[in-house]
């Protein structure tokens, strides 16, 4: 009897200890995967998927397209309101853009106020929409008190020529655009732009956006 009750003990203090493990092991990949300020993918797995995303389509043809989202004169709302006020933004801006995102489509913090959001099986005209929409809610919700944010957001589809790093190009050309024409806007990235060298005024004023720092 008393062999059959520690048994019974031994059982289920097993189960207890693995059952922490597991939940410890859980929460370290969360941690390794994710920014920790807005829970976002980080930078490392938006290289994972977006190298997996190119690889699908050389095999199956699959469209799928990126949005590159960066929020407008951020600066000046940590400047005038505080770098608080500028985290509480940034985690409400994934907040949306996640409720507002499919089930497949993942977000990933590119750095600092900037994030990519990754469309697969989406051609450039539904991630246009797809901006286009993002863009209107953002400038609609109220994320800072009494203070309108707004995010550009930069276009690419992918083809089948582009490896990931002039695929993320395109769309931070794209998003270059949508900042010259004034904000506030969705730009789609012209193909010909992937070409772009990293020499000339433009490629250094991006680099000075802390482009995909
Ligand atoms: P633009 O419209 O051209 O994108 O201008 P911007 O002011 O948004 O861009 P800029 O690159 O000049 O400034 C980005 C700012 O984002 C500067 C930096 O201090 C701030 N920032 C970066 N990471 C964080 C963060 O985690 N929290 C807060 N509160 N601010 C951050
Ligand atoms: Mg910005
Ligand atoms: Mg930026």
């Amino acid at each position: 009897m008393r062999f059959v009750v520690s048994l019974a003990l031994t059982i289920v203090v097993v189960f207890i200890i693995t059952d922490v493990i597991r939940e410890l092991q859980n929460e370290l990949l969360a941690q390794a995967i994710t920014d920790p300020l807005t829970g976002a993918y980080n930078r490392r797995q938006m290289e994972f998927s977006l190298d997996e995303a190119v690889e699908r389509h050389l095999r199956t043809n699959a469209p799928a397209s990126v949005l590159l989202i960066d929020i407008d004169h951020f600066k000046r709302i940590n400047d005038d309101m505080g770098h608080d006020t500028g985290d509480r933004v940034l985690k409400a801006l994934v907040l949306l853009i996640k409720n507002r995102s499919r089930k497949l489509d993942r977000l990933f913090r590119m750095g600092g106020e900037e994030f990519l959001l990754y469309l697969p099986d989406t051609p450039a005209a539904a991630a246009m929409i797809q901006a286009e929409n993002l863009r209107n809610r953002v400038a609609e919700a109220s994320m800072a008190k009494g203070r309108q944010v707004t995010v550009s957001i930069g276009v690419a589809d992918l083809a089948r020529d582009l490896g990931r790093d002039q695929w993320i190009k395109l769309a931070d050309n794209a998003l270059y655009q949508a900042k010259e024409t004034g904000r506030n806007r969705v730009v789609r990235a012209e193909p010909a732009l992937a070409e772009d060298d990293d020499a000339g005024a433009d490629s250094d004023d991006r680099r000075s956006r802390q482009r995909l720092s």
